[in-house]
Order: structure tokens, then C-alpha cells, then sequence
């Protein structure tokens, strides 16, 4: 069994070296994305601005609201935002995964995963689970709070490190696994608390408490960006969808890239922007504004901001400021962002 077990990872291996040239090859610019136009979603424009700065500083995001307000469907929209697969990633992707797909991968997490679902294992040879599926692309988690603790919890070496290392048998077996977390829940164990359009909740504030420290902690700390969903109005409900809406975002999005290469020589998205840039007043990263250092060292003075959340809300005004096509960080644009990254947002 051992044998077979070398076999295969070799010819993983061996794959990895030399994988067939067609998929490498082929040419960058005839790939699309499928989009999907977000201004089919009536209202939630803040929730919509969110997912663009998120998609852009390609920003993990925790979705807050209540049941049938368009959570997954922006989730969804997200691949065709993002640019599209290096030629690297479509060839880590084939070693592990023999998927010869070039467009970003979205998969959806359903809450009765295992963990070896989510990080990969399997009884005797090591398999990638759910978040190697999800390099390069999307990792959408639906109903959070009803995944187990422990399966939450063995995500935190995959969104740190950008990869999964699983051992059996002897044989430890690293995947790659760089991914954008899109997480979603409702509020409250029955959906409506906070969100009373007709609807009522009756979870006692103990049960709201327990169903929301099911996800506080080490996973919160890594997500940059709270989406709270209001509720639709009548009038956004009975609106007209804005056509091209998700053309916009793709253009905005292309041109803030460009931005940012030009002006800082970052090649990389700004979810990546190192912690001690973030911590940094002369970041040439960052380049704050004077009034946006001095709207930062405001906000961030008071004993509840952890340092995490220093570090994300500096890194998501960033993403703000190239949107705007703005070279320094300003004070308007930390006022902007402050509300995304407010982990209090889950409080009644
Ligand atoms: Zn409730």
C-alpha cells in the first residue's frame, strides 16, 4: 500500500514539474470570468461598496444578516471580480487536483463539513480538502456558527499560512491553499434579531451570545472585512436592477490595480500588505495623508482595538484610498471603512 501511496504522490509530483503544456499555455487574455451583475440585488449598496473594496484588496469577508437578503448571491459575484488565474496557480492547481479549469474557483463550504472535508486528509493517503479546491478563487462558507468548532479552528493554519499540510500513514503532504474566505450567518440562531420588518425575534440575548462566540476569536481576528445586510425596503424591493452594474466594478477594479502598481510598485493585493507596515506611520506601503494618520492614531487609541484590528483597518482603508485613486490615506477614508471592520458589528 505504502507503494502505491509514493506512486501516487510522485506522479503528483512529477505533474507539479512538468504539467501538460496546453493548460499553461493558453492565452491569459481570452479567459473570462462568468459575471454575474450584482446590480441584480435590489438596495444593500453599503454591502455592495464592501464587496468591491473586498474583492479589490482581495479582503476575507464575513457576511452578517438575515435569511433571503442576497448573501450568497453576492458571494457569487465575487469570481468575476477578481483577475484572473496565474499561470502558476492554474499549475498548482492541476498538480493537486488534475483540474485543468483556467477561471477562479468557487466552493461552497456546506456547515456539516468535516475537517478533513475543509483541510484535506483521507483514511491511509493525504487528499486536499475543500480550501486546495478553493486556491486561487473563492472559499464561500455559508450559516458560520454551524460549523463545528474544531473544523473552524483548523482553518486558521490555511488562511495564515496559504497552505494545508496534512500527514498519514508517515507521509506529510503540503497543498496549496491561498483562497479568499466569503463567510455568511445570520444574526441570531432564528435570523431577525436587529432586522424587524414584520418579523420578530424571540432569541433570549444568552442564546444570541452563544450562537455568536460560536465564531468569535482566531477566525473573526483574520477576517478584514463585517458586512452588515439591511433589510430591503419596499421601495428598493419593488426598484429596477442597475444594468452593467458589475462592469463598473470590474473596471474600477482593473483601473485601482493599476493604480497601485503605478504609484507603490505592489504586485500583490493589499490583504498581503505585511502586519508591521500596518504598523508603520512612513509605510510606503500605506502612505498616509497627515489627517489620515491623525484620524487612525484617533480611532485606534482606545483600549478595545486590538492590534489586529489596527492592522485591518489600515489595510482596507488602503484599499479605499486606490478605489478613490488617491495616493495618501485620509482621514475620509478611514471614516468610510471604519464601520466594515468594526467587529462589534455583531453585537445587539
Ligand atoms: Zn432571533
Amino acid at each position: 500500500m505504502l507503494d502505491a501511496l509514493r506512486a501516487s504522490v510522485s506522479r503528483a509530483v512529477q505533474d507539479y514539474l512538468d504539467p501538460p503544456q496546453d493548460i499553461v499555455t493558453e492565452d491569459v487574455e481570452t479567459r473570462k470570468e462568468p459575471v454575474t451583475n450584482i446590480g441584480e440585488l435590489r438596495g444593500q449598496e453599503d454591502a455592495k461598496i464592501g464587496i468591491l473594496i473586498a474583492a479589490y484588496g482581495q479582503h476575507d469577508v464575513l457576511m452578517i444578516g438575515p435569511p433571503g437578503e442576497g448573501k450568497t448571491f453576492l458571494a457569487s459575484t465575487v469570481p468575476g471580480f477578481l483577475p484572473t488565474l496565474t499561470p502558476q496557480e492554474i499549475q498548482e492547481r492541476y498538480a493537486c487536483l488534475q483540474d485543468r479549469s483556467t477561471l477562479r474557483p468557487f466552493v461552497v463550504a456546506g456547515a456539516t463539513s468535516s475537517e478533513t472535508d475543509l483541510v484535506g486528509g483521507g483514511r491511509t493517503c493525504p487528499r486536499p480538502g475543500l480550501v486546495t479546491q478553493a486556491h486561487g478563487g473563492i472559499l464561500f462558507m455559508d450559516e458560520l456558527p454551524h460549523f463545528e468548532k474544531e473544523v473552524l479552528d483548523a482553518l486558521r493554519g490555511p488562511m495564515s499560512n496559504g497552505f494545508a499540510e496534512i500527514t498519514r500513514a508517515g507521509i506529510t503532504a503540503t497543498f496549496p491553499a491561498r483562497f479568499m474566505l466569503i463567510a455568511a450567518m445570520n444574526p441570531c440562531p432564528c435570523g431577525y434579531s436587529g432586522y424587524l420588518n414584520g418579523l420578530s425575534c424571540d432569541c433570549s440575548t444568552a442564546t444570541i451570545a452563544r450562537y455568536q462566540r460560536r465564531i468569535s476569536g482566531p477566525i473573526l481576528d483574520r477576517i478584514d472585512i463585517l458586512l452588515r445586510m439591511s433589510s430591503t425596503t419596499a421601495t428598493e424591493f419593488l426598484s429596477e436592477a442597475v444594468p452593467g452594474q458589475s462592469e463598473n466594478f470590474l473596471s474600477r477594479i482593473k483601473e485601482a490595480t493599476e493604480f497601485r502598481e503605478l504609484n507603490r510598485d505592489q504586485y500583490f493585493p493589499n490583504s498581503n500588505i505585511p502586519g508591521h507596515d500596518a504598523a508603520n506611520q512612513n509605510s510606503s506601503l500605506l502612505k498616509w495623508h497627515e489627517s489620515g494618520l491623525s484620524e487612525f492614531k484617533k480611532v485606534i487609541d482606545e483600549p478595545k482595538f486590538s492590534g489586529r484590528k489596527r492592522v485591518r483597518l489600515a489595510k482596507v482603508a488602503r484599499s479605499y484610498a486606490d478605489l478613490m485613486f488617491d495616493e495618501h490615506i485620509t482621514a475620509e477614508h478611514i471614516s468610510a471603512v471604519l464601520h466594515y471592520t468594526d467587529s462589534n458589528l455583531m453585537e445587539r
